[in-house]
């Protein structure tokens, strides 16, 4: 290792396919590997051979990962079929068990992941949850049961029942004044009050 006279630092390693020096210089690195074309790494060290071989040094890559998944969770256009596959490998589903946790077929997960269908408003908005849930698990570390059901099951059911609510848009037009409580009118003759939510 060597010091650069505007103090950069002068990395090398040896070479994997070759055995011959390769030098390492801070780029932009478009990582691929996690099977999306869209995600730059700036500023990441990356190591040049002459015999064509390249060699990234990644951070800590588990952050890495999360960091990507919260971008696409906030992603203001509909995920495409890459990332719907990358968000459903990160949170360590199989097409099954997504398929069992959102009610979709896998023949459908199968079409959206490979680009060969679009993924619709409600079906995204569905799958980020779904997901979502099975992030918190993931991080809890156990599975949450509710209602006898598991968490992410659980989320896409009622994601179905509310799918005309638009909570963040909702929550920025509540006006700011008060007006005490609410009244609410159930019908209680309805089969299922929850199924009559508009
Ligand atoms: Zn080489």
């Amino acid at each position: 290792m060597k010091v650069l006279a505007e103090g950069a630092v002068h990395v090398s390693r040896r070479c994997y396919e070759c055995s011959r020096t390769m030098i390492g210089r801070r780029e932009n690195y478009q990582y691929t590997e996690v099977g999306l074309k869209s995600v730059t790494l700036t500023n990441v060290l990356v190591y040049h051979c002459n015999c064509g071989a390249i060699v990234a040094e990644l951070p800590v890559v588990n952050e890495l990962h999360a960091l990507i998944a919260f971008d696409l969770f906030r992603k203001k256009t509909i995920l495409s079929g890459e990332e719907v596959r990358y968000l459903r490998k990160w949170v360590g589903y199989s097409a099954t068990d997504l398929a069992e946790a959102t009610g979709y077929s896998k023949t459908i997960i199968s079409r959206w992941e490979n680009e060969k269908k679009n993924v619709a408003k409600e079906s995204d908005r569905l799958l980020r949850l779904v997901i979502f849930a099975k992030m918190l698990e993931n991080f809890v570390g156990e599975e949450i049961s509710v209602e006898g059901k598991k968490l992410p099951h659980k989320v896409a059911e009622v994601a179905r029942l509310i799918k005309t609510l638009n909570l963040a848009e909702f929550l920025h037009q509540i006006e700011n004044k008060h007006e005490g409580s609410m009244p609410i009118r159930i019908d209680t003759s309805v089969p299922d009050p929850c199924l009559a939510v508009q």
